[in-house]
């Protein structure tokens, strides 16, 4: 069922995504080679309980920790370690949602460390461009298949694969709600796009397959061919007047 929200409650989420969006900002402003994930995590942690908020990830589903992060291959749902230790070159994708006055915001970034290889930056930047592309997709009227079909073509046009695994969601007072927001599909095709859904477009990009393996951690989710990937997410509402991210820092 996809819960509908007014402009009030949109308002509301402005919050939620503003404190997201800064936690992701400071994780982002942490990642240097020298560094483990594990301080990373700490940082949103103590960021968004300072705010009088909840980490949404935190105890979801049993997840140990406040931001997923994941490394080069990770494409997701990495658990912040102190034994992993950041180095230059690495990419480095995080995923941070934050509980406030109700409801939930989520986004994701994928942040270089030191400098990285052209490859690299290619990808991330290929895959920030479809989260954009996906977002313009995102007007009333439209279907969900518009959104992913937008991104899919973006990405397979530059040689790389979506994820076909995982997919973005609706965001509400749950973190995850309907409908789901495949990063591929057929134009035309699924749920048609209403005013007051709010749903995170999230792609997750892989350089070589699609396919993915989740270790035995039942978390850490890689590439099947041990190749790079990237992520990039926001939680955006949908309105007569357009898309509207709500998990912008300002
Ligand atoms: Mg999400």
């Amino acid at each position: 069922m996809i819960v509908l929200k007014t402009a009030r409650e949109i308002s509301a989420m402005r919050d939620a995504g503003r404190i997201s969006a800064r936690a992701l900002r400071l994780a982002g402003q942490a990642v240097e080679p020298g560094v483990s994930t594990y301080e990373i995590d700490t940082i949103v942690r103590k960021y968004i309980e300072g705010e009088g908020a909840k980490p949404s990830f935190l105890g979801y589903g049993g997840f140990p920790a406040s931001a997923c992060i994941s490394v080069n291959n990770v494409v997701i749902h990495g658990i912040p370690s102190k034994k992993i230790i950041l180095k230059e070159g690495d990419i480095v994708s995080i995923d941070v949602g934050a509980y406030y006055n109700g409801f939930h915001g989520d986004n994701a970034w994928t942040f270089p460390c030191g400098k990285v290889s052209d490859e690299a930056q290619a990808l991330m930047d290929a895959t920030k461009e479809s989260l954009f592309e996906g977002i313009k997709a995102a007007v009333v009227g439209a279907r969900i298949g518009d959104i992913g079909s937008t991104v899919q073509r973006y990405v397979e046009e530059r040689g790389y694969a979506v994820v076909r695994d995982f997919t973005g969601h609706g965001v509400g007072a749950k973190l995850h709600e309907d409908p789901a927001v495949p990063n591929y599909g057929t134009a035309g095709r699924g749920t048609r796009l209403l005013p007051g859904m709010v749903i995170a477009i999230e792609p997750m990009v892989n350089a070589g397959t699609h396919k993915v393996n989740i270790l035995k951690d039942e978390w850490t989710t890689v590439t099947a061919d041990g190749k790079l990937a990237a992520h990039f997410e926001h939680t955006i509402a949908i309105t007569q007047n357009g898309p509207i991210i709500l998990t912008l820092c300002d």
